[in-house]
């Protein structure tokens, strides 16, 4: 049987979502298991009801604490940044947030960490996620600029929220040929950088402009 809360209707319909995954191809997203999962993840499940009709909208929301859900451009940019290069076993998420882009991930890769610093943001992203039967997701209350040593080394590290710099924890958790999806700098001047290790250093590659919520130290 559909589940009505996850197919949607009108603005949360499978038509709204198709529109959305248009927009995404037209601003050059080409990876189809990306854009399979913007189209199949249901996006208002993840905000407020009040917001549900705006889902689909390709823009961020608000999610509570001053934070945001990521916009779905950015989300798909990111995923297909991240999955450029090759298939992903160990992947560590910072700033899960509402969960949606911990959503639109984890059926990518084997398994997901992911690091929240907000308590109440990370036990709803949990509910959320199980909902939706996804399973390969650890998650942590922390300060996810440390990154997460225990499950180290990773293939691939995404940080959805800007540091001024790059957390130095966070390039030495990465494996050779292991790559970094990160917002870097000051608000109003931030640049998304793919970083990817290799045996004699790091080599990195601006994908543009952007605008994140600072990544914060310590936990709330
Ligand atoms: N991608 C998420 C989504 O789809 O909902 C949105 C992430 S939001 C833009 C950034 C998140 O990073 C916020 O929830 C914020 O609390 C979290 N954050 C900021 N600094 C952090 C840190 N040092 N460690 C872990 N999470 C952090």
């Amino acid at each position: 049987m559909v589940d009505l809360r996850f197919s949607g209707i009108g603005m949360t319909s499978a038509r709204t979502r198709d529109r959305l995954v248009q927009r995404l191809r037209e601003q050059g997203i080409a990876n189809l298991a990306v854009l399979d999962r913007i189209r199949n993840v249901p996006r208002h499940i993840f905000v407020d009801e009040a917001l549900g009709s705006r889902a689909y909208e390709d823009t961020a929301l608000p999610i509570g604490f001053g934070q945001t859900i990521s916009q779905p451009y950015i989300v798909a940019r990111m995923t297909e940044a991240l999955l450029k290069g090759g298939p992903l076993q160990n992947v560590l998420e910072v700033g899960t947030g509402s969960g949606y882009q911990t959503a639109v991930l984890a059926p990518l890769v084997e398994r997901l960490y992911t690091i929240e610093r907000i308590e109440p943001l990370l036990t709803r992203a949990k509910e959320r996620i199980k909902e939706l039967g996804i399973r390969n997701v650890r998650y942590r209350h922390g300060d996810g600029a440390v990154g997460w040593k225990g499950h180290a080394p990773y293939d691939a590290i995404l940080v959805a929220a800007a540091p001024l710099t790059v957390p130095e924890p966070l390039i030495k958790q990465l494996q050779v040929g292991g790559r970094l999806v990160v917002p870097v700098g000051p608000e109003g001047e931030q640049e998304l950088v793919r970083f990817v290790r290799h045996e004699q250093g790091v080599l990195r590659e601006s994908l543009g402009s952007v605008a994140f919520v600072p990544l914060l130290g310590g936990t709330a």
